[in-house]
């Protein structure tokens, strides 16, 4: 049996760094430049395995817990958020924070607080352990019910006074279908516009389905537990792709190309472009010639790094 060659390779645009993990990242960056190692990080920083562990080289501590930090020590939060125990267990232990929350996770928490406030009971749609959904969580324990599927949402309590939220980094169509069915249940329920799925999982998301229509595989650069990418891998399947996850050219099986004309890759939004670049050199190597991008939408988004950064950096240089 030959090695098989694809015909081609198609690149999905947008696809993997985001402008939340982007800041996350260089945060960690400016905090071991300004304050020397180790540095320590609550939880990892964005879930990406390559990205946890280029920053450990360069002195990085990752803890689960900020109890875990000794006192004093600069500790700087993940892109996912973290309740408001963790920032008052911080503040105890006299830890020097800097957090890396991505400004579309702090949105969802002041959304849950001022539904709180207003005495509503809130469902959060989202997926039960992820660290984003215990931080969203955390804001306000007793007026949150969490739902991961349209099932779930059969099982609940009705309320007088009833708001959604959700995740950020879910599946559009399927929280679309347990929103429906939130508002066919409850038609007094209250909401964002559509849901609180961010630009980078919903561009993610929209390039993947029209790379999976062209291509016979669809390969995702992200790891296992990085929720936006094996949401890639969901979409790619559903629009008729196999498709597999994976974190490096390394673990392409041989038995995913055979027979395989074209091949699409992408990338979650935590996943280093230079893991697909040595992705699309993998193929190369194997005589794949023909390798091209489908631009399905354009993205500008940048967001500032936090201020406890920016004001060191200002300092530092003056
Ligand atoms: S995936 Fe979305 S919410 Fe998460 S860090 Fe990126 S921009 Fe922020």
């Amino acid at each position: 049996m030959g090695t098989t060659v694809p015909e081609k390779i198609l690149l999905a645009a947008p696809r993997g760094y985001c402008a939340g993990v982007d800041r996350a990242v260089q945060t960690v960056q400016h905090a071991l430049e300004l304050h020397g190692a180790p540095v320590y990080v609550r939880k990892e920083i964005v879930h990406n395995k390559h990205v946890v562990e280029t920053l450990r080289e360069r002195g990085a501590i990752f803890v689960d817990s900020e109890t875990e930090v000794p006192e004093g020590a600069t500790a700087v939060f993940s892109a996912h958020g973290v309740s408001p125990e963790v920032h008052a267990n911080a503040e105890t232990r006299n830890l020097n924070t800097i957090d890396a929350t991505c400004p579309l996770v702090t949105k969802v928490h002041r959304e849950a607080l001022k539904f709180a406030a207003e005495g509503y009971t809130i469902v959060l749609i989202g997926h039960a352990g992820h660290e984003e959904v215990e931080g969203t969580m955390g804001e306000a324990p007793d007026s949150i019910v969490l739902v991961e599927t349209v099932e779930d949402v059969d099982s609940l309590q009705a309320a007088e006074k009833m708001a959604y939220i959700s995740q950020t980094t879910l599946s559009v169509d399927e929280t679309s279908a347990v929103i429906a069915r939130l508002r066919e249940r409850f038609p007094h329920i209250i909401g964002p516009r559509t849901d609180d799925i961010c630009y980078a999982t919903t561009n993610r998301q929209a390039a993947v389905k029209q790379l999976a229509e062209q291509c016979d595989l669809v390969l995702v650069i992200g790891s296992k537990n990085s929720s936006n990418s094996n949401r890639l891998v969901e979409v790619a399947r559903e629009n008729g792709a196999q498709s597999h996850l994976i974190d490096n050219e390394n673990q392409v099986q041989e038995s995913w190309i055979e027979g395989m004309r074209v091949v699409g890759i992408t990338s979650g939004a935590s996943a280093p472009e230079t893991l697909v670049q040595n992705l699309v050199e993998f193929f190369r190597a194997r005589g794949t010639q023909d390798v091209s991008e489908l631009q399905v939408v354009q993205e500008d988004v940048r967001f500032m790094l936090p201020k406890k950064i920016r004001q060191a950096m200002a300092t530092a240089s003056a």
